[in-house]
């Protein structure tokens, strides 16, 4: 099955006591039994939900999986596979990471024992140089947010492999629909499908995707013993919202090619990250390992300081200043006191993150309104 058949009918049928077309929200905490231990494969709602079972067949289907297993966030997602880790473990990562998932590895895991890595994951060498004997995963996001880097899946499940290190894509700035990890070798993938895959920025909702068995029958477990489930009405609007991921992203990525072209050329703008154009450093790897090149575009100023930014944040119509993506409506954001306040300032301004730096989530409207409100805002 292709891509835009699988949104539609992976994992889908008709609801078996009624033939209802869409997968009934389930909602409820527990299922009669006939007698003690004899009943329909459902026993109570933590462990067991139609409707979540539904949305994870459909979601395996998208990263060409054997398993999804949901959670009720990303981060309680990225939270169940930090939990498969042992005290003295530990994680490389890149050093232009999401904020929360940062913060997790940091501010929670570190007091249980786990010591991350946050490097510059551009060069698959250097991630090579860094491996030691408590490394047991490393930790992919390509493209990087809010920078846009490019980061080499394939090149570095490889090394992993070579060295027995399980490897994690968050594969959420790309979606399923444009990069599909473990068919580059990662042994997991991330989503917040709080993002893209539900694109109408209605819900929070994570899953990881697997085809390793022991992988997923640990997170199943995890998912079950920890409990971070997410409610039936959630993973009804999630199948829902994929339904029509295809046609959001292709049409988020159009519009996003139109906007960078257009940014580039504004005597304002002192530099624009998007790895459609050329001259990305990444470009070519992006080329390669996705179908096209996302949603999202950053840039910066001439007049490099957040009073500059701000006023371009405050003054557009159509893009709402908010943090999140992947919705089909644009918005916009400053990273720097949005989604990485988190991170320190030393460790952002390396990367390039500065204070008047500004990141689009590109959504599906007209390109010619997207582009006359940022031209009336930057002036
Ligand atoms: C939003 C986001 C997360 C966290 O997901 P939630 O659903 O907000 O918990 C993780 N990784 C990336 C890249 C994200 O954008």
């Amino acid at each position: 099955m292709k891509f835009g058949t699988k949104v539609i009918h992976a994992g889908i049928e008709p609801d078996p006591s009624t033939g209802a077309i869409m997968t009934p929200i389930y909602q409820t905490s527990t299922y009669v039994q006939e007698s003690p231990g004899v009943h329909k494969g459902f026993e109570y709602a933590r462990t067991q939900n139609p409707t979540r079972h539904a949305l994870q067949a459909n979601l395996a289907a998208l990263e060409n999986a054997k398993e999804a297993i949901s959670f009720a966030s990303g981060l309680a997602a990225m939270d169940n596979i930090l939990k498969m880790l042992k005290p003295g473990d530990e994680i490389i990562s890149t050093n232009d990471l999401y904020g929360g998932s940062y913060r997790l590895m940091v501010k929670v895991y570190e007091k249980f024992g786990l010591k991350s890595h946050f490097i510059d994951m551009s060069d698959a060498q250097n991630v090579e140089d860094h491996i030691n004997e408590n490394t047991k995963l490393i930790w992919i996001e390509t493209p990087t947010n809010p920078m846009l880097q490019i980061i080499d899946v394939a090149a570095i499940t490889q090394i992993a492999k070579a060295k027995g290190v399980t490897t994690c894509v968050d594969n959420t700035f790309a979606s399923p629909y444009l990069q599909n990890p473990l068919d580059l070798g990662a042994d997991m993938v991330l989503h917040s499908a709080t993002k893209y895959i539900g694109g109408h920025s209605d819900v929070i909702h994570g899953c990881v995707m697997t085809n390793d068995q022991a992988i997923a029958d640990e997170l199943k477990f995890l998912q079950n013993a920890a409990g971070a489930v997410p409610a039936p009405m959630d993973c009804f609007l999630i199948l829902r919202g994929i339904k029509t991921l295809h046609l959001r992203v292709q049409r988020s990525c159009e519009n996003a090619r139109k906007i960078a072209e257009y940014l580039r050329g504004h005597a304002k703008v002192s530099k624009v990250y998007y790895p459609g154009f050329e001259d990305h450093p990444g470009h070519d790897i992006a080329a390669k390992q996705m179908k096209d090149f996302g949603g999202m575009v950053s840039f910066d100023l001439h007049e490099n300081n957040y009073e500059a930014a701000e006023k371009i944040l405050s003054h557009t119509h159509l893009f709402s200043l908010a943090e999140s993506l992947g919705g089909v409506e644009s918005l916009i954001g400053h990273p720097a006191s949005m989604t990485h306040a988190s991170i320190p300032v030393e460790e952002r301004l390396k990367v390039g993150l500065t204070d008047s730096l500004i990141r689009l989530s590109v959504g599906v409207e007209d390109a010619d309104d997207l582009i006359a409100d940022l031209k009336s805002a930057i002036g």
